[in-house]
């Protein structure tokens, strides 16, 4: 493909000298293409640290990132790792001590305000530490916020003031899970306002760094968010992402299924309750999302004529570009209280005395696994 099919130009950013692009508004260099007039011609993502003292997200590959994540292991720094409640399985950087050398980490679990209000949250922290250690995680400390809604947000200033002990701070997390929104309160609120932002890059990478700078000389370092293929987020186009990200708390929906009987989450991801006696799931869904229960022996035919329509987003073009459903089995066993967790979607409780058999049917590649129930 040459340079003008993709979108690129053959400038570089005056700000930060990153090869400019008017593509893709995720990835780093992107600017609108009536930008490209201004002198001098800055990335997006730049002009906005320039004129509004704020920070937007990019993000990068795999390779890139784990790059960058190592050259964070030759600093003495506190790392800290955001993750999206909503999404946590799918949003924890697995494997994350092991890229940042001796550093400690602290954990970071936003969007606490899209559980229902009435959860408790020490429960909710024991959950949370507990799933952490499940995949390995060693946290010096796990903070609960919401960083848009300006919850727990004193908790995690404290935390900062607490374990930084000097030291730079490197804030790492996937794509989504709200790392500009949170740093951009941190500017506001614990930086050295006097000071500008200042750009630099990270050792052995193209990529440049965000300098946040604090009032004892060190900085808030910003990085670019990785993109994980296993969030049902990341394989949606654009215009169907704002659906799946919740806004507003979840009002969970309690479906009481027969054996045999299916739901479709929009055209997105079919969950099939395959065999077990009568019994409740509860759905933790944006409720953005169009629901409809069916007979299994009719969801193939259904599916068929109807997804991108009648069954809700995306719509059948769109679906095009989505990669094709595998089917995951799983046994939920009796007596247990249990989340289907579909990485970028939400989950759905059983709260089985007997057991259930069900078939989660979602783009091949999403993490779909059985956990411990969150609530
Ligand atoms: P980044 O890609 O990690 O930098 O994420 P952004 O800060 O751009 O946020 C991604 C999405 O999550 C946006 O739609 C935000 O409005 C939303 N978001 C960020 N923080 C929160 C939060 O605390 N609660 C909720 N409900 N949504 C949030």
């Amino acid at each position: 493909m040459t340079e003008q099919q993709l979108g690129q130009t053959a400038e570089a950013c005056a700000g930060c000298g990153v090869r400019l692009q008017t593509d893709n508004p995720d990835i780093p260099g992107y600017l609108p293409e009536a930008a490209l007039q201004r002198d001098p011609v800055i990335c997006q993502r730049c002009f906005r640290i320039r004129n509004y003292n704020e920070v937007s997200s990019v993000a990068v590959d795999q390779d890139d990132f784990l790059r960058l994540l190592g050259s964070i292991a030759s600093t003495d720094s506190l790392v800290v790792h955001i993750v999206d409640l909503y999404d946590f399985e799918g949003s924890l950087i697995s494997g994350l001590q092991r890229f940042v050398g001796n550093n400690p980490v602290l954990l970071v679990v936003n969007k606490v305000d899209l559980l229902p209000k009435s959860m408790n949250l020490n429960r909710l922290r024991n959950w949370v530490q507990k799933q952490a250690k499940l995949e390995g995680l060693r946290t010096l400390d796990i903070i609960l916020c919401s960083a848009k809604r300006n919850i727990g947000f004193e908790h995690v200033i404290e935390g900062l003031d607490k374990h930084r002990k000097g030291r730079d701070v490197y804030v790492v997390g996937a794509t989504n899970v709200g790392k500009s929104t949170l740093i951009n309160r941190l500017i506001r609120d614990y930086s050295d306002m006097e000071r500008e932002l200042t750009t630099s890059r990270y050792p052995g990478t193209t990529l440049d760094a965000v300098h946040i700078p604090l009032e004892d000389g060190k900085a808030i370092i910003d990085t670019p968010g990785i993109m994980y293929a296993s969030r049902l987020t990341e394989v949606v186009p654009r215009s169907v992402l704002q659906a799946l990200l919740p806004e507003k708390p979840i009002k969970p929906l309690v479906y009481q299924l027969n054996e045999g009987q299916t739901l479709f989450f929009g055209s997105l991801v079919r969950f099939d309750f395959v065999q077990g006696e009568r019994q409740s799931f509860t759905l933790y869904l944006s409720n953005a999302l169009n629901v409809h229960r069916t007979k299994l022996e009719r969801a193939d035919e259904l599916y068929e004529d109807h997804r991108g329509e009648l069954l809700g987003i995306p719509t059948r073009e769109e679906l095009e570009e989505i990669p094709a459903w595998t089917r995951h089995s799983i046994r939920v066993p009796r007596g247990s209280k249990s989340d289907v967790f579909i990485s970028g979607l939400g989950w759905i409780q059983v709260n089985s005395t007997t057991g259930a058999l069900v078939d989660v049917h979602a783009p091949k590649g999403v993490k779909v696994l059985l956990r411990e129930a969150m609530i």
